[in-house]
């Protein structure tokens, strides 16, 4: 129970049993309107292990109590659990202390704090805010809202036709005005893989604060933050094995101690009078309220548990399976995948359409098979315009997923293709 990572192992693929690997995930072992479960969601939302569903139990039956206000034993476990799993994530990540890692409920809210918080305090009339045309809601609408409020302007890096960022007119782009570039490590709808350090590098040389939406990039790349370069990273607990409710921003120290707070209440103060208050020091002045400990704790145990396999073993693994995919899914007739061609270029998401097929009813009958995918637009409208359609089907790997799970969507189309032919 939230105990403390040793340094995250990066393993090596000679290690890895995908089998066993999928035997410690109760969920995928049922059946789905007759036929084995092929989860291939998880950039939705992953499965997890039972090492995390474990550790949640354990903690309710054995340990549940407020954190930090107790002294009483319960309140201590809790307290040590809690703050155990921020020290993994900050190793996880490289950060240079815990203190720079903030719990919050996932991404999204990961990437309000910095737009509210560092936004409101430093954006002024004039302002501009620079993201991308790939990005995910959570990275769009913040920083629409900080820009109306402020009066500052929101720019675009444009895609080209393979869904990659078009970095050329970057210099033309970022501009004495630009104080925040927002861009995603990975993104969902596609699984373009975004050269952060190039768009760090460019964005600091003009003076601008860079935050990076690693919602999917904390799950298929290893990260080191102090590497990136960027000044906040923010990632999601329940697409990498955690629950969902709990998330983290990692911000620069420096930054952090500037920033006013996001919210206010209870665990956050330092005094509080009549008329003001002082702030708790970081990371507990973004953290207001009761958070979510069971959640923090599951974390922990979840990259405890993508430690023991190593990421590095992962990552191969997922390349391997999405190599296999697309050379499968290649071939069938009328089938349109988006994103970039080069598999160095991309991870375990493939985006696509199959004919004049509806992704709902893609997916319909996918489901129908015990396929599971993802249909819609997810998240990312100005990608589906892009490319002038409302959305694609999606299927995403994982961990867990093997082959034959690659086979049942295959053979899955082939059904959507005879339904529609
Ligand atoms: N950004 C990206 C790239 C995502 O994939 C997601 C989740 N789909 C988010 C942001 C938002 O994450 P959450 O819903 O966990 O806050």
């Amino acid at each position: 129970m939230g105990t403390i990572s040793a340094e995250p192992r990066r393993g090596s693929r000679a290690g890895f049993d995908v089998e066993r690997v999928r035997g410690q995930f109760p969920a995928l072992a049922q059946s789905i309107n007759g036929q084995p479960l092929a989860y291939l969601d998880s950039a939705a939302t992953s499965q997890k292990p039972r090492a995390v569903l474990d550790a949640l139990s354990a903690y309710y039956e054995h340990d549940n109590a407020n954190v930090h206000r107790g002294i009483h034993e319960l309140s201590r476990r809790a307290t040590i659990a809690f703050e155990d799993a921020r020290g993994t994530v900050a190793r996880w990540v490289n950060a240079a202390e815990p203190a720079e890692v903030i719990w919050t409920r996932g991404t999204t809210e990961a990437l309000n704090l910095v737009a509210m918080a560092w936004g409101l305090d430093n954006v002024e009339e004039g302002d501009e805010i620079l993201i991308s045309v790939l990005e995910h809601h959570s990275n769009i609408v913040p920083w629409q809202l900080l820009a109306q409020r402020r009066r500052a302007k929101l720019r675009y890096i444009e895609i080209d036709e393979q869904g990659r960022l078009v970095l050329d007119d970057l210099s033309r782009l970022l501009t004495e005005r630009t104080k925040i570039v927002a861009i995603s490590h990975v993104s969902n709808a596609l699984g373009t893989i975004n050269p952060i350090e190039r768009v760090v590098d460019a964005a600091h040389d003009a003076g601008a604060v860079v935050v990076v939406d690693g919602a999917q990039g904390a799950v298929h790349t290893p990260v080191d933050v102090q590497a990136l370069g960027a000044d906040f990273y923010a990632f999601s607990g329940h697409k990498m094995c955690a629950p969902t409710g709990i998330g983290v921003l990692w911000g620069r120290r420096d930054l952090l101690e500037a920033m006013s707070p996001y919210q206010g209440g209870g665990e956050m103060i330092s005094v509080v009078e009549r008329e003001q208050s002082t702030w708790a020091a970081i990371p507990h002045k973004f953290e207001a309220g009761t958070p979510n400990i069971a959640g923090a704790i599951g974390m922990g145990v979840a990259i405890d548990f993508l430690a023991e396999i190593g990421m590095e073993a992962i990552v191969e693994h997922e390349q391997d399976l999405l190599s296999y995919a697309l050379e499968r899914l290649r071939p069938i007739p009328d089938i349109r995948i988006f994103g970039p061609d080069s598999l160095s270029e991309r991870s375990a998401v493939v985006s696509f359409t199959l004919g004049d097929a509806h992704p709902h009813d893609i997916s319909t009958i996918l489901d129908s098979a015990g396929v599971a995918v993802r249909a819609g637009h997810h998240c990312a409208q100005l990608v589906m315009k892009h490319f002038g359609v409302s959305s694609t089907a999606r299927a995403s790997f994982y961990l867990y997923n093997n082959r034959d799970d690659v086979d049942r969507l295959v053979a899955g189309l082939a059904q959507v293709s005879a339904i529609f032919a």
